[in-house]
């Protein structure tokens, strides 16, 4: 190749289209007798495409893009003589194109970059999601376990009361109620719970008994979309339930 130094800034030109007129001519009946050459222009050529069309593939080798970096530098000798300036815009059409695609390369490169990164955050977040999400189940099952070991702490020589928890989210409907403490019930006897909405008639909210020692929980019974609760109450009923509560009311609170 060493050779052959004096074209290899006439080759580039040649690969970005812009070698004109007599240095054009000159070079390509060079070309026709030197495969060395030849090869050269081919790889120039095959690295511009790459330049131009990949936007996270093989990049073209450093040498060829700063030869055609350069070369794009040094073009503007072409209006040195009078004749060519009128042919200047169409001279540099093909330039313009290029250096267009070299900058649309430039651009994909970095779009590309910012979406791996974009992927990269979106990956951590759902990681994260999966986390808190595990830590929900795990809340929701030790609050709800059968097997729990439930301990309520009161004053000092104080009998333990009997004691309910409502937690309720009325956009999603749901809810879950832990009681404790509770006494046994009468045969063919269950407590119901009622969600008592700011208007309107109370509404059933599950039935259950409670353990050996009192303890019992409703978890997500099926109830009514976004009703806005009052209070939350419990009676006693037959044990198939009832649609409207008997009275007394054993345990009552409203939302704070
Ligand atoms: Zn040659």
């Amino acid at each position: 190749m060493s050779t052959h130094e004096q074209f290899a800034d006439d080759l580039a030109l040649l690969a970005l289209e812009a070698l004109q007129g007599d240095q054009r001519a000159g070079l390509e009946k060079h070309l026709e007798g030197c495969s060395s050459c030849r090869r050269e222009l081919e790889r120039l050529r095959g690295d511009m495409a790459l330049l131009a069309l990949s936007a996270a593939g093989p990049a073209p080798s450093r040498r060829s893009r700063e030869r055609l970096l350069k070369a794009i530098a040094k073009e503007p000798r072409s209006q040195k003589t009078p004749a060519r300036r009128s042919s200047f815009a169409w001279t540099f059409l093909p330039w313009l194109a290029t250096a267009a695609l070299l900058l649309l390369a430039g651009f994909f490169w970095q779009q590309s970059d910012r979406l791996s990164q974009q992927v990269a955050r979106l990956r951590d977040e759902s990681a994260q999601q999966q986390a808190q999400l595990e830590k929900a189940r795990q809340v929701v099952s030790t609050l709800t376990a059968t097997d729990a070991m439930r301990v309520t702490l009161v004053a000092a020589q104080s009998p333990p009361q009997p004691q309910g928890k409502a937690i309720y989210v009325r956009d999603r409907s749901s809810l879950i109620f832990l009681a404790s403490n509770m006494p046994a019930l009468p045969p063919q006897k269950i407590y119901e719970l009622w969600l008592i909405p700011t208007n309107g008639a109370p509404i059933p909210a599950g039935v259950f008994k409670p353990d050996a020692r009192g303890s019992a929980s409703v978890v997500e019974p099926p109830l009514p979309g976004g009703v806005e609760a009052k209070a939350f109450a419990i009676t006693i009923e037959p044990e198939q339930g009832s649609s409207t509560p008997t009275m007394p009311i054993v345990l009552m609170g409203a939302g704070e």
